[in-house]
């Protein structure tokens, strides 16, 4: 029998970490996690609950009182206490406001625990941050996944018109560059190439080269 293997995928804001994750998922068969639409989640029920970003232990409160779901089919759909919020958490007032709220480190240790739950014994295909560095230091394969501003700026443009958002390339541009800064600089758990990670330019790659070149890495484990 193949084994399960443990898949990390990390990197900035729009490298392409999602799209990449979901289709070697689908090819091997794997569970697929997106652990920044957790923090997007908290992010949400902070602005629905009209908590300040300044009160943080109000904010770790509320994200031990949530309840995240995942539900595979059609896309990967995240659920809070039972209410459908993929659509809901993707503004960009959310996206704007979970980074800050990702380097609360009580949220992340709340989540952080939900995402091992989650990866169990694995079989996942996991994406974010900080999967290779702190989540799953032991998973097989670890990527770390980059792209330029402008490609990446340039990416999420287009992803949000063709779900019918308004979308400003420069503005996109400026918050990648601020998301970036801060996902880097916090204290707890930077965003970081992990030891013996594999770093991956996609600039000028095609989804399928890097999905295969994740999948081969994979396959050399005997998956
Ligand atoms: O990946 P995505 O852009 O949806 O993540 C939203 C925010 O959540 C990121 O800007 C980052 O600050 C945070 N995040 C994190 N650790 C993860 C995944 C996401 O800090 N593992």
């Amino acid at each position: 029998m193949s084994k399960r293997l443990s898949i990390a995928i990390d990197g900035p804001a729009g490298a392409g970490k999602t799209t990449i994750a979901r289709e070697v998922s689908r090819i091997l068969g794997y569970k697929y996690v997106d652990t920044g639409a957790m923090y997007r989640a908290v992010a949400w029920r902070s602005v629905q609950e009209g908590i300040p970003l300044a009160d943080k232990s109000a904010i770790v409160a509320l994200t031990g009182d949530m309840c995240i779901d995942f539900v595979e089919g059609d896309g990967s759909r995240i659920f809070v206490d039972g209410e459908d919020v993929s659509k809901a958490i993707r503004t960009p007032e959310v996206t704007k406001l979970s980074s800050p709220v990702s380097a609360i480190s009580g949220v992340r240790r709340l989540l952080v625990d939900q995402q091992r739950r989650l990866a169990g014994e694995g079989g996942v295909v996991m994406e974010g941050r900080d999967i290779g560095s702190v989540v799953l230091p032991n998973a097989e394969v670890k990527i770390f996944l980059t792209a330029s501003v402008d490609e990446r700026a340039q990416r999420r443009f287009t992803e949000m018109q063709s779900s019918g958002m308004d979308a400003d390339l420069e503005r996109l541009k400026l918050d990648i560059q601020e998301r970036d800064h801060r996902d880097s600089t916090r204290s707890d758990s930077p965003l970081t190439k992990a030891p013996g990670g594999v770093e991956i330019d996609t600039d000028h790659l095609s989804i399928e080269q890097v999905v295969g070149r994740v999948v081969e890495l994979a396959q050399e484990y005997g998956t």
